[in-house]
């Protein structure tokens, strides 16, 4: 009779989180640089309505933070029994969806499993956050802390949510003991990352007809010269020593230029990609490698910065670390693709980057998340909040 209620009661949690996942997805929340015709422009601002107001139909303090133009973070937090702070951090943002095969928007639960784009990323933990608080609501239960919820913009193009979710937490001098960057990790805590800097680099040289080369300037050829000498600068950081997080990269990602098989570039543009380790400085990486490709480059170059974000690490044996450890079953690991925990060294104590599902179900033509892995990271944030591990509808009746 136990076994059977205890059953009931877990199938009631798997159907809530996988009935508020779905809802999500069916709001479409495609980040507006890859927004087509299939998803159009506002989702993401749509969606950040909507939560607002679920937050405040579940009982929450709702905050509304503008990023930028018509993009704003949501904030909600529910008293706790004491002062202190849990956050989470959960992008509301989704990838594109025009290459999707199967029906982005759909939400349909099926083979124990939501689709849908953001099912997994990252639509899964906000499903499990608003399933636990209507729980609570129901029940009438306080968290022990008091929980901070920022649902923010722009995670996947331009990292603008998490550092305006941090200055909005420094600004009311608030500080989380524990905070959760909410991504698919199969519920693995992840305790580091490393950072990333991009540069967008144009070598200017001058056209002239390949008969003449003299009288023009090669930027094909001063490029390539840089090439060499970041692929150098790339081989000496493989000889430090590695970090926790491994050893840093630096890789040449694109190149571009040339207009004719009989001119002389005047242009050439190249990309650039450096993986930060978590002992490095992410703006004093990227000043120096600047400096490194203007020295290195024998035509002029206008550099522009497009990321310059540091890596995040956190020990991996901390009390906090060992019980998430316990909880998913899981030893905490490192990761190998960044996320919104390095905008949170000043305003978080401790942070993890955790989630339900897989990082490779992101992204792709179909996108779906396991509704056990719903329930799982649902009975983690249960433990976390400090709230209780089963209601049974029934009982309420
Ligand atoms: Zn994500």
């Amino acid at each position: 009779m136990e076994e059977w209620r205890s059953r009931r009661v877990e199938m009631q949690l798997e159907m809530q989180c996988a009935e508020w996942v779905s809802r999500l997805v069916q709001i479409p929340s495609v980040t507006p640089d890859q927004a087509g015709p299939r998803a159009g422009e506002t989702g993401e601002a749509a969606i950040g309505r909507q939560i607002a107001q679920w937050f405040n139909e579940l009982g929450g303090e709702v905050h509304v933070q503008g990023v930028r133009p018509g993009r704003a973070n949501v904030y909600g937090i529910w008293r706790g029994t004491s002062e202190r702070w849990l956050a989470v951090d959960v992008h509301i943002d989704t990838v594109g969806v025009e290459q999707m095969s199967d029906p982005p928007f759909d939400g349909r639960i099926e083979d124990n499993r939501v689709y849908g784009r953001g099912a997994v990323d990252t639509k899964a933990s906000l499903g499990i956050i608003l399933a636990l608080l209507e729980q609570m609501q129901q029940t009438g239960q306080r968290p022990a802390y008091n929980l901070l919820i920022g649902a923010t913009v722009d995670e996947e193009i331009g990292t603008t949510g998490a550092p305006a979710f941090a200055s909005w937490m420094a600004a009311r001098q608030i500080v989380a003991e524990q905070m959760i960057i909410a991504e698919p990790t199969l519920c693995t805590p992840v305790h580091g990352h490393k950072g990333v800097v991009r540069l967008l680099i144009d070598v200017a040289g001058k056209a002239a007809h390949s008969s003449q080369p003299h009288r023009g300037q090669n930027a094909v050829v001063a490029a390539a010269r840089l090439v060499l000498a970041l692929d150098a600068e790339n081989a000496r950081l493989q000889t430090a020593p590695a970090t926790p997080l491994g050893h840093a990269y630096l890789t040449p990602t694109v190149i571009h230029g040339g207009v004719g098989i009989n001119v002389v570039p005047d242009a050439c543009q190249l990309f650039v990609d450096r993986r930060v380790v978590e002992t490095e400085d992410a703006h004093t990486v990227m000043t120096n490698l600047v400096a490194l490709a203007q020295a290195n480059c024998p035509l002029p170059i206008e550099v522009k910065v497009q990321k310059d974000l540091d890596a995040f690490y956190q020990p991996g044996d901390s009390a906090w670390m060992q019980q998430l450890a316990d909880w998913s079953g899981i030893a905490p690991e490192v990761a190998p693709y960044g996320t919104n925990a390095w905008a949170y060294p000043n305003v978080a104590r401790e942070r993890v980057v955790m989630g339900p599902g897989s990082i490779d179900q992101a992204h792709g033509a179909t996108e779906w998340v396991e509704i056990s892995q719903l329930a799982k990271m649902a009975h983690i944030y249960q433990q976390w909040w400090g709230i209780a591990e089963s209601v049974d509808r029934n009982d309420e009746r």
